[in-house]
């Protein structure tokens, strides 16, 4: 059986509601909102940009591939299918955000870019931020041309997330976002990594590759409720 929802531990104990959705999730909006005990659900406009959206009330579809909001009840959340979904939460100041980063967004340094908007916007510090990254297409499985690897390394730095075996170069998503959050001050003990691969788990996560294109989508979702407090 394959669960529809992934609960990272990391966010146990806090005043949020936040998972990972699989291929066998299917709640209708209602069932959602209450899941979430939200009275909106926001999903940006994703075109891989490095655009981060501030929620308070106003929400119009826009173009970007994060959004930040310290507003309880409105749940906020990314689809992916291979890209890297990633759920925040600064538990001093109580603001949450998702990211959508794939290459491009992780080569814009899209989650630096977010844990800078907690900083300015909401006086964020980064030790105060639990991060969950959650199943992305992995390691061997995301072959990249050398311009990806470029991009990626000049906005990570050194790290094993990239690999090559002959001319062949494979670049591991999730880790390159994980260095980079730990560069601007989050901890590693406050970031909770899915270990699963996408491509290597058909049955259970839309995958891009694998499907060669015309895959569902899988998201991520975080609500503030500070019920749970
Ligand atoms: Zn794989």
């Amino acid at each position: 059986m394959i669960p529809e929802k992934i609960i990272p531990d990391i966010f146990k104990g806090l005043p949020v509601n936040a998972f990972f959705t699989t291929r066998t999730f299917n709640a209708d909006p209602d069932t959602l909102k209450g899941q979430l005990q939200a009275e909106a659900i926001y999903l940006p406009v994703q075109k891989h940009t490095a655009n981060i959206i501030v929620l308070d009330y106003e929400l119009e579809p826009r173009i970007a591939d994060s959004v930040v909001t310290n507003r309880e009840g409105l749940a906020i959340g990314v689809q992916v299918a291979d890209c890297v979904p990633i759920l925040m939460y600064d538990m001093k100041k109580q603001v949450a955000g998702a990211v959508h980063a794939g290459w491009r967004g992780t080569a814009e340094g899209i989650v630096r870019k977010t844990i800078a908007v907690f900083r300015d916007r909401f006086g964020s510090s980064p030790e105060d931020i639990v991060m969950a990254v959650g199943p992305a297409v992995r390691g061997s499985c995301y072959q990249v041309g050398d311009e990806v690897v470029d991009a990626v390394s000049k906005a990570t730095g050194k790290g094993d997330y990239a690999q090559s075996r002959g001319d062949k170069h494979y670049i591991d998503l999730p880790s390159a976002n994980r260095l980079q959050a730990m560069a601007d001050g989050v901890l590693p003990g406050n970031i909770w990594m899915s270990e699963e691969c996408t491509h290597c788990l058909p049955d259970k996560y839309y995958s891009y590759r694998y499907s060669k294109g015309a895959a569902g989508r899988q998201y991520a979702f975080l609500s503030i409720d500070r019920s749970l407090l």
